[in-house]
């Protein structure tokens, strides 16, 4: 291995130099509001346009419209890296209020202009789409023009919108309001804590049965204490959310979620049906995890308790040699581009406190670099971690060519590049390790991940469908958002656990969510979708590259089961599909089973 030494700071000041002090960017963000203030006014006298002869003018505002888009995303992103970077940094929290409200009057004003060209007659229309430069935008702008018929007048759509600050996401909000004065208290290693949820929640995978124990039935009984208040918020922002849909005549629930993700009701049916077929190695894995733990079933505390822990370290430069390597294997594009990201400071994984936990990979789209944010402490999970997130920087990288509105890409498909990099790592990781004991950690790691998505978000997916449909009725009370609760639990987990989380609907933060919809099956189709394009470059190598990036790049820009078809040649709406990814999570229990026999 050569010797290098990579720098665990990232470099921000060739965004805008300065950090919350800059002078370069309150110069950004002053110009940007100026340029705002001139194409809101352009987006509001807009007409909806009668001749092809205007195509140009349309193109124009697309174009002016999308460049401040990105100035404003710009600006976002840097103050997002200044605030996971020091959280005690005021200053980059009140920048974060400014950015929001531009990014919200430039919405606002887009969707009118959108709102207004989706008005176009069909031949001016189709004439558009043949234009020179609106042509590569087909996709979008049909998705948009698709989406203002189906719903209503643009006057009742805007009175909804504004009905909805208070009446639907004000919900939302309530919810998290309450959760974030709620504390537990809890006694670990002899001494009392008063804890957050969410700290409270991260000792949930605890080494010790007993603090697990502990704080679940701390944390069910203060989920128990308030249900008829979240009963309130989450019946109240349903309500919304299905009147909306009844007066657009929208019958299934499905149906916007499905949307927002491109993809059909044949290809989710497809998924889960490929799904709950093959649950049998899953729970064999559970029966065999609760055996370590000498138990004869798992209680839905140890759920997420590790049997193992993995005990390798490696330094930051080894990490990072490590995912070179192996990307290598796959990709030498995504290795070299990784390399310039290690080199040239896009990483930020230095071991120091006031940072934000957790991950993330942001874009500077005027600079056309991303960002990758975590803390780095040399444990084979933090390998992986960076593995992920340099991964969705390569998306970003490999969309560069395309024009910005064709980068766009849904939830469903936004974590394709990121978990198919952990992957190379997290396999690689599994080959490489030293003792029988450190495989089995990281296998058990893999696995738990794959229980996650084909069990934990299965049932989640199984409680919001039902739920949703007893709303449609009337007020669903508490006790029985407990019940459909341990129901859902019981059937995703085929019976495999001996306890339930009956409260899992009111601590769950992604029922709540009034932003997106259904905030569940995006999370495993994506972990699916990846694994057979894993499956795909494990056939072919190097070879896959090409194609591999030309998947990438048309993330954005067709419905899902066109991409697949595409680029993988395969129809997503079929069970087969599925299954393949499947398969590679089922060798993973195979593996672990026998690893773990006596
Ligand atoms: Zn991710």
């Amino acid at each position: 291995m050569t010797k290098t030494s990579y720098p665990v700071v990232w470099d921000l000041d060739v965004f805008f130099k300065g950090g919350s002090d800059s002078e370069e960017l309150r110069r950004h963000l002053d110009e940007t509001k100026e340029r705002l203030a001139s194409i809101a006014e352009k987006f509001n006298k807009f007409e909806t346009p009668t001749s092809v002869n205007q195509a140009e003018e349309v193109s124009n505002l697309i174009e002016e419209g999308s460049n401040l888009a990105q100035h404003i995303r710009q600006a976002g992103a840097f103050i997002s890296c200044l605030e996971a970077q020091d959280m005690s940094d005021h200053k980059a929290s009140t920048l974060r209020s400014e950015v929001t409200e531009l990014s919200a009057t430039y919405g606002a004003a887009f969707n009118s202009f959108k709102q207004k060209l989706a008005q176009t007659d069909e031949n001016v229309w189709q004439e558009f789409l043949e234009h020179d430069k609106l042509a590569e935008l087909t996709f979008v702008l049909n998705e948009w023009r698709d989406a203002a018929q189906e719903q209503l007048s643009e006057d009742e759509e805007a009175l909804i919108s504004s009905l909805s600050v208070d009446g639907y996401h004000a919900w939302g909000q309530m919810y998290n309001t309450i959760v974030g004065g709620m504390t537990v208290n809890v006694t670990v290693d002899g001494e009392e804590k008063e804890l957050s949820v969410g700290q409270a929640n991260n000792l949930l995978s605890h080494e010790n049965p007993e603090v697990r124990k502990q704080v679940y039935e701390k944390l069910e009984a203060s989920w128990k204490e308030k249900e008829s208040l979240f009963a309130n918020t989450l019946n109240h922002l349903a309500g919304f959310r299905l009147n909306v849909y009844k007066k657009r005549g929208w019958d299934n629930v499905l149906k916007e979620p499905l949307d927002i993700n491109r993809m059909q009701q044949e290809t989710l049916d497809a998924m889960w049906g490929a799904i709950t077929k093959h649950k049998q190695p899953f729970v064999d894995f559970l029966y065999r995890k609760a055996e370590l733990l000498g138990k004869d079933k798992l209680e839905w505390y140890d759920l997420g308790a590790p049997t193992q822990e993995n005990s390798q370290k490696l330094s930051y430069d080894e990490g990072a040699q490590f995912i070179l390597k192996h990307f290598e294997e796959f990709s030498p594009i995504m290795a070299k581009f990784s390399k310039t990201a290690f080199e040239e400071g896009w990483i930020e994984a230095e071991d120091r406190s006031g940072k934000r936990p957790g991950g993330f990979c942001t874009g500077f789209p005027l600079s056309e670099q991303s960002r990758i944010f975590m803390t780095y402490s040399g444990s084979m999970s933090n390998v992986a971690t960076l593995a992920h997130e340099l991964g969705h920087a390569y998306h970003s990288y490999a969309l560069k060519p395309v024009h910005p509105l064709n980068r766009r890409y849904a939830m469903n498909v936004a974590e394709t590049a990121s978990t198919f990099a952990e992957m190379i790592v997290a396999d690689a990781a599994v080959k490489a390790a030293d003792t029988k004991e450190d495989q089995i950690a990281l296998l058990e790691d893999k696995l738990q991940r794959s229980v996650a998505f084909f069990m934990n978000i299965h049932s989640r997916f199984l409680f919001e469908t039902r739920f949703y449909e007893e709303r449609k009725n009337g007020f669903v009370p508490a006790s029985r958002l407990n019940e459909l609760t341990d129901e859902a639990q019981r059937e995703a987990y085929c019976d495999a656990v001996n306890s339930t989380s009956p409260s899992y609907w009111s601590n769950k933060l992604h029922f709540h969510i009034t932003g997106v919809p259904f905030y569940n099956f995006p999370y495993t189709f994506g972990y699916l979708f990846s694994l057979s394009i894993y499956a795909k470059a494990l056939e072919e190598g190097t070879n896959y590259e090409d194609q591999y990036i030309a998947l990438l790049q048309d993330t954005a820009r067709m419905s899902v089961e066109d991409l697949a078809m595409k680029h993988l040649g395969e129809d997503i709406t079929k069970e087969a599909f599925w299954e393949k990814g499947i398969e590679l999570c089922k060798k993973d229990v195979a593996e672990y089973l026998e690893l773990t026999s006596k």
